[in-house]
């Protein structure tokens, strides 16, 4: 299994949009691993998580087909994971030469964002289906279920348990601390990989997100249940510009662990 990270930053970007700050300054002057767009990650090329606001700048970047997408898993409505409006792109006048449809996934909040952006479109084109937490959709290819985050109060987000050729990678953000119910289901299977939201890096714990020191703590306790192995990969990603920290100092300080530091463009194969 090949995970293409398309985009490691929080909301803001990195650096950030409209930001003079001296991390945001200093990562402009270096450029490469430290440019970082919002979150996404693509799964052999066909399975893919969130579709962010920087959607045609990762297809444009990294050469993506994006009509060979087949299944589209959305976590949450915030605007960095899903701009509802570029899904109109799939439609007639906007999109020619496709072979099926994009099946779009995501609880009662996004599918609501969905209808408002494009309708009820032709499911040829695009199809928009509810996903409960707990719920499985078998892709065809994987198995992908809702679990469900800590995240935003106002709506149920959710992280996703991919399952595909005999991997299963967790994709675990946007969250704080994961609810005991997440953890009774991690704590049965086997993973591959984790992929854990950083976004306060050294700084405090904030609730909605994670720090590193939370990262190390829900690594530790899927480590002690056996949930993860000595070859399982443990991924940090959603780095906010507000923890100060360039692409060589979160490697530096999570490769201590052995844990890795995404970066917009990585490709995990697990
Ligand atoms: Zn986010
Ligand atoms: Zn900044
Ligand atoms: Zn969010």
């Amino acid at each position: 299994m090949d995970i293409h990270f398309l985009g490691t930053a929080a909301a803001e970007g990195f650096p950030a949009l409209f930001c003079r700050c001296a991390h945001c300054r200093k990562a402009r002057r270096l450029g490469g691993r430290n440019v970082r767009t919002r979150s996404s990650a693509i799964v052999d090329g066909v399975l893919k998580i969130d579709f962010p606001p920087d959607t045609l700048l990762h297809v444009l970047r990294d050469g993506i087909d994006l009509a060979l997408v087949s299944d589209l898993f959305i976590t949450h409505t915030h605007m960095d994971h899903l701009r509802a409006e570029d899904l109109a792109m799939r439609l007639p006048v906007f999109a020619h030469g496709l072979d099926g449809p994009l099946r779009v996934y995501g609880h009662d909040a996004v599918v609501r964002k969905c209808r408002e952006a494009v309708g009820r479109p032709d499911p040829e084109r695009l199809a928009i289906s509810r996903i409960s937490p707990f719920q499985t959709v078998d892709t065809g290819t994987a198995k992908v279920t809702a679990l469900p985050a800590n995240h935003d109060q106002d709506e149920t987000c959710l992280l996703y348990l991919i399952e595909k050729d005999g991997k299963r990678v967790f994709y675990g953000h946007d969250t704080g601390l994961l609810p005991e119910e997440t953890w009774e289901r991690l704590e049965t299977t086997s993973l591959d990989a984790a992929i854990l939201d950083c976004t306060n890096g050294n700084l405090p714990f904030t609730g909605g997100h994670l720090n590193i020191e939370a990262v190390i703590g829900i690594r530790d306790r899927l480590a002690k249940a056996g949930a993860l192995c000595g070859n399982s990969k443990v991924v940090a990603t959603h780095f906010s510009h507000n923890i100060g920290l360039q692409h060589d100092d979160l490697t530096r300080i999570l490769g201590t662990e052995h844990i890795i530091a995404a970066y917009d463009g990585m490709v995990l194969t697990i």
